[in-house]
């Protein structure tokens, strides 16, 4: 199992958890990687310091688009240089445009987005896209600027743009909410191909039933991998290789 985007360093994680009891427990289910998404210079320290003792931890970097309103490309530079030589980076965000919480001005998401899209390109990593109430502005941008290597994280859309992310040669990524009783889009489970689906439990957020409102950790990924194979008809074995393989295509690892 990959679990393709965890906040591990997470504020009311750390304080609620033994992040090495933690990573142990994941280390004994065999986790084959987890993408840890880092947008703070002392995430960044607990990210090398960890990633030292557990190799199937990876790093993305990115400034949220929540943060938009304080982003500048320094920064942002300053933060992939830190883990750059690591060789742990494996991509870039997340980012994106977050129209439905609009915490920071559009302006400031649109130019905070094509700064990562840039700065992914120049290092030839794939980049991790939140999209909230934006599905059209985030399209446009990603033609515009011909990405081709990355994950829509936490796909919210319908199957019609899911095909248009899919043919961009994006993946779309899955979460715990597909485990929500009143998740209305089934027909993306069910229709998206196999082989541009990633699984990801967006810890600490949207855990999965039946432990929905507690913090989330990625021992709940098996939950997620279980309720693809079960919507989907198919053997969860047969299932997570192919989900891992997507995984560690998307990031440029070798299996
Ligand atoms: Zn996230």
């Amino acid at each position: 199992m990959f679990d393709t985007h965890v906040h591990l360093f997470n504020e009311k994680l750390i304080n609620s958890f033994n992040l090495d009891t933690l990573l142990k427990q994941l280390e004994n289910m065999h986790i084959k990687g987890i993408i840890c998404i880092c947008e703070s210079e002392p995430e960044i320290d607990m990210f090398i310091n960890f990633s030292q003792k557990y190799p199937f931890l990876y790093c993305s970097v990115g400034i949220h688009p929540h943060n938009a309103k304080d982003f500048d490309e320094k920064t942002l530079r300053f933060l992939v240089n830190k883990v750059l030589h690591s060789g742990k980076l494996v991509a870039i965000g997340e980012t994106g445009l977050d129209f439905y919480y609009n915490l920071s001005q559009k302006e400031k998401q649109i130019d905070a987005f094509i700064s990562h899209i840039k700065l992914a390109k120049e290092l030839s990593l794939p980049i991790v896209v939140h999209s909230r109430n934006s599905i059209s502005e985030v399209y446009k941008l990603l033609l515009e600027y011909k990405v081709s290597i990355g994950v829509m994280h936490c796909f919210s859309g319908d199957l019609e743009f899911a095909k248009k992310i899919i043919d961009l040669g994006l993946f779309i990524g899955l979460t715990g909410i597909i485990t929500f009783k009143n998740y209305k889009n089934l027909d993306i489970v069910k229709n998206v191909p196999l082989e541009y689906i990633v699984i990801e439990t967006d810890t600490p957020y949207l855990t999965p039933e039946p432990y929905r409102g507690k913090l989330n950790t990625p021992l709940n990924l098996p939950l997620i991998l279980n309720k693809v194979a079960q919507i989907r008809n198919l053997e969860s074995n047969y299932v997570e290789d192919i989900l891992d393989m997507n995984a560690f295509k998307l990031f440029n690892l070798n299996y």
